[in-house]
This record gives C-alpha cells, sequence and structure tokens, in this order.
C-alpha cells in the first residue's frame, strides 16, 4: 500500500481537469477540428458528407475527413461543441440563449445514469463514448455512471445511423427510461447520416425518430464532447470549447 500511495505522490494527478478548467490542445485530437466557413461557393463534388454549402459548413454533416483543407477552408476547433438544436451546427449565429426547457435533468444535478445505445454506428463513437469510463476521462469523478438497462438511466446516448431493425429497439429503450430523461445523439451518423446517409440499409439520423435533447458534431466526437453534452443537460459547463 505505501508503494501505490509513493507512485501516485511521484506521479502527480493524470485525471482530466476537464471541466473544472478548460480542455488542453491534447485532449482535442485532429477529429474534433472541423472546416470553417470561408464564404465559399457549395462544393458538393469535394465533400463525401454533402456538409458544404455555399457560404458554410454544416457541422452536424461534417466528418472532418479534411478533404477541403487546402482548398480554401481553414480547420479549427468548431465554434460550439454541444448543440440544443441541429440548425446551430449549421448556422452557428441560430445558437439561441438558454432556456429552462434546455435543461431536461437540472432536478438530477450532476447525478446522471447513463445508458448506451448503437444503432449502427462503425464502432468508433461507442468506443469514445466509452472512453469516459477509464481513469483518464473518469467521467464517474463528477457522478456520471453507465448502466446496462435502460430502466436504471437518465440519458440515452446513441451513436450510429439507425438501421432498419434497430429503430423499434431504439424506441423501446428511450420508453424504459424512468424519466426525468433526454435523448443525447453523439457523431456525424446518428445527426445526420454521416457517411451512410442515403446508403442502402440505413434509415433517417435519429432525431427523425426520437426527441433529442443534444447534438454531438464530430466523426468520431471526443470523450470530452461527450462529456460536456451530459453535463449541459443539467445546465453545467458552457457549450464553448474555452
Ligand atoms: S472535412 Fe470533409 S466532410 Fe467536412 S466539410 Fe470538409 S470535405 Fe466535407
Ligand atoms: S460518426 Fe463517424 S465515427 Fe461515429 S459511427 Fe459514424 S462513421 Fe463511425
Amino acid at each position: 500500500m505505501p508503494s501505490w500511495i509513493g507512485q501516485a505522490w511521484r506521479r502527480g494527478i493524470l485525471t482530466s481537469r476537464f471541466p473544472q478548467e478548460p480542455a488542453t490542445p491534447d485532449e482535442l485530437p485532429e477529429t474534433g477540428r472541423a472546416p470553417l466557413s470561408t464564404g465559399l461557393a457549395a462544393a458538393d463534388e469535394l465533400c463525401p458528407a454533402g456538409a458544404l454549402y455555399a457560404g458554410g459548413v454544416d457541422q452536424a454533416r461534417c466528418i472532418r475527413c479534411a478533404r477541403c483543407l487546402g482548398q480554401g477552408y481553414a480547420f479549427s476547433a468548431p465554434p460550439h461543441w454541444v448543440a440544443s438544436r441541429l440548425a446551430e451546427l449549421r448556422e452557428p449565429e441560430a445558437h439561441a440563449s438558454a432556456d429552462p426547457r434546455d435543461f431536461p435533468l437540472a432536478p438530477l444535478g450532476r447525478s446522471l445514469h447513463v445508458f448506451l445505445a448503437d444503432v449502427g454506428s462503425c464502432q468508433a463513437c461507442n468506443l469514445e463514448v466509452l472512453a469516459l469510463q477509464n481513469p483518464y476521462y473518469d467521467a464517474a469523478r463528477l457522478g456520471i455512471t453507465f448502466v446496462p438497462s435502460p430502466h436504471h438511466a437518465d440519458v440515452l446516448v446513441v451513436v450510429g445511423i439507425p438501421t432498419g431493425p434497430m429503430v423499434e429497439p431504439v424506441r423501446r429503450a428511450y420508453e424504459a427510461l424512468p424519466g426525468p430523461k433526454a435523448v443525447v445523439a453523439v457523431g456525424a451518423c446518428a445527426l445526420g447520416g454521416g457517411i451512410f446517409r442515403g446508403n442502402e440499409g440505413t434509415g433517417a439520423p435519429l432525431a427523425g425518430k426520437l426527441h433529442v435533447d443534444r447534438f454531438v458534431p464530430g466523426c468520431p466526437p471526443s470523450p470530452l464532447d461527450v462529456l460536456a453534452a451530459l453535463l449541459s443537460l443539467g445546465g453545467g459547463p458552457p457549450r464553448g470549447r474555452t
């Protein structure tokens, strides 16, 4: 036991300081960076996700593939990493002022139980969400725990674009949450279909099937993006990256 204490003393605290301190550059991977609008014309042939439109970038669709990098688009941290409405990700100026209805889990504070539903992901979003349980992100230090059943959950986190057979199970999972409850859609697939949009076998994005309280863009988003979304359900830390 004394040697464990000695090791911990020498190494110091290795767990992320977020949200008490802003995320560090090391915590924001390249996939967390996004192209920003430079007022260019639409470039459908350039973007495999259909995210570029005249004068702007739809962050909900962008899969961060970087094909537009060097074509007049500058990459930077996106203006918002969590949104309450899809429109905010297409038009940052549409970012709405705080509304009590935006915080459906305010009565629960930061004590949240999360059920993760993968309805058709490539597994990358899945892994980034589950990374919140590791010692670095350690969401449990903030009162956030993952549970194996929606009956015990406050938040349904959904990754992937709902494939046909998964539509009814995810709806049933949502209905099993006792409430108050909330839904967080994680990743471009869940937000707008991502790279699988329009493919045979994939259905409509999640927002057409369930009421979604938070949208987390990225392909995949970083665990801190997901953590910020969860904390914001109760009126937690600001949505900006700084
Ligand atoms: S990074 Fe890729 S997906 Fe995103 S806007 Fe550029 S080309 Fe489209
Ligand atoms: S958003 Fe990207 S990383 Fe996430 S499931 Fe879809 S393809 Fe995979």
